[in-house]
């Protein structure tokens, strides 16, 4: 068959104070390019395996920030799409997407995409999307979609492997061998949903297997992106069934009811930023391997600058030693450090430059313990690894504040250039900072961190401090989006109503 590949994806957090801009977002244009253990490279592995021609347009990332520049989308998308017109004809179209984009203009951007591909290839072309489960699953994306797939594991580890589940459901409608009909229910509640944990564990393990019974063609938990202020933001679940919509319908309904009874125990109980940090300090001498703490308000996988300073702050101020903090996304900071040279020890500016989100800027003394150009991120997934460039990054050892509290070993704190959260072990260990016990290492993730870090950490000890993406739902100035739902509302879906 002749298929398409190409896509657009961010997420969009519509509190961020950074604007996704042209300069943003990264674009491979070339699949040699692409990541390892991407899902653009398991769908050109699929095609290459089964002789399908394969016609690559172009994979847009930008790191999650806030609404996309309108000028910025449309000139990716016209490029995306004016890739698709230079295919024709097409059997097929895969495009991996995010399912969270917002564009200035273009509040369900997806479906914009999806519409317009549609427009180009018409109505007998099978379309097929890949959406991360941070998305606002809409109607409008269902309706000129054949089938969407969506990623089922919080860390995203399968990705690569949601992409050939996807890959097969779209060749097998095109050889005429399955007609996939989707049905979505709304489970009527938001939040965040690590499947590292019960029950969520249990719960993506009974989708597998469910994917296993005949006429099942795929399940997906749609978890939402609370931080997306759009009509569309919430938990759902969605059904692709070969050729029977009623069958959809009832399984899409089984299994939103079935998450529904999980509302009290799927999300994680953050602790606040002392709690975390009292039970961080006891834990470490009793546990084998470090204590990890995980700043879920800080995380630049969900938009927040990265740079904001109330967790170090409070290490300093409360003498925490040998702890360590990554990542903080400060340019201005690093630069003056890297001028400075290893060994030099300097009154520093640090963080807190973004918004009211961020804190105050820290005014530290510090030293400067190492420099490492073009550090790269290993994040564990089912395909190997995915190198994340996190830009040029500098260890700097906080000894106090200059007007202010001590710390007599210091505090770790490593500072970068391109913002983005922690995935890999090496913002610390490229320093030389060991994944030890009786050591506190703080990173500024939701979750994605855990792929690399629950392996070896003694304890992870998930923080709800302040920030751009504080992981307490009702804390979220939501106007747009439906709150007729879990956490806001204790019990929005009665089982009288169900069925
Ligand atoms: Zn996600």
């Amino acid at each position: 068959m002749r298929v398409f590949l190409g896509g657009i994806v961010t997420e969009t957090n519509t509190f961020s104070p950074i604007p996704t801009g042209a300069s943003e977002w990264e674009v491979v244009r070339d699949l040699a390019e692409a990541h390892a253990g991407s899902a653009l490279l398991a769908v050109r592995d699929e095609a290459t395996a089964r002789g399908d021609e394969l016609f690559f347009g172009l994979s847009a990332f930008a790191m999650p920030a806030g609404i996309a520049v309108r000028a910025a989308y449309e000139d990716l998308r016209e490029a995306l799409l004016a890739g698709v017109r230079a295919a024709l004809p097409l059997d097929a179209v895969i495009l991996p997407l995010h399912g969270a984009m917002v564009a200035d203009g273009f509040e369900d951007a997806e479906a914009d995409v999806i519409e317009r591909v549609r427009a180009i290839v018409g109505a007998d072309a099978v379309i097929g999307v890949h959406i991360d489960l941070h998305c606002h699953l809409s109607e409008r994306m269902l309706a000129n979609a054949d089938a969407i797939v969506i990623y089922k594991e919080y860390p995203h580890t399968d990705m690569a492997d949601r992409a050939r589940d996807l890959y097969r459901i779209v060749a097998d409608t095109v050889a005429g061998k399955v007609r996939p009909t989707m049905a979505m229910v709304d489970c009527r509640m938001m939040g965040i949903y690590p499947t590292s944990a019960e029950p969520m564990r249990s719960f993506v393990d009974a989708m597998l297997a469910a994917e296993g019974e005949p006429g099942v063609l795929s399940l997906s938990l749609a978890h939402g992106f609370p931080w997306g202020d759009v009509p569309d933001s919430g938990t759902r679940m969605l059904a692709v069934t070969d050729g029977d919509a009623a069958a959809a319908e009832r399984l899409a309904e089984a299994w939103a009811r079935r998450f529904y009874d999980l509302r009290h125990t799927a999300g994680v109980r953050p602790l606040a930023l002392d709690a975390a940090i009292d039970r961080a300090t006891e834990a470490r001498a009793d546990v084998d391997g470090p204590v990890v703490v995980a700043d879920q308000a800080d995380n630049a996988g969900g938009g927040a600058p990265a740079d904001a300073t109330f967790v170090l702050l409070r290490l300093i101020e409360r003498g925490v030693e040998n702890a360590a903090v990554a990542l903080m996304w400060d340019p201005i900071a690093h630069h003056l450090a890297r001028s400075a040279g290893v060994g030099a020890r300097l009154r520093l500016r640090l963080g807190g430059k973004m918004g009211p989100a961020s804190g105050e800027p820290l005014d530290l003394d510090v030293t400067v313990m190492g420099l490492v150009d073009g550090l790269v991120q290993q994040w564990p997934q089912t395909d190997g690894t995915y190198a994340q460039p996190a830009g040029d990054a500098a260890h700097l050892r906080v000894h106090g504040l200059v007007d202010g509290a001590r710390v007599p070993g210091g505090v770790d704190v490593i500072v970068n250039t391109r913002r983005g959260q922690v995935l890999g072990l090496e913002p610390f260990t490229a320093f030389g900072i060991g994944m030890d016990p009786g050591r506190i290492l703080v990173v500024k993730s939701i979750q994605h961190f855990y792929a690399a870090y629950g392996p070896v950490a003694g304890e992870v000890i998930y923080m709800a401090a302040p920030g751009a993406v504080a992981p307490i739902m009702e804390q979220i100035p939501l106007v747009r989006a439906d709150l007729r739902r879990y956490p806001w509302v204790e019990d929005p879906w009665p089982e009288r109503e169900a069925g």
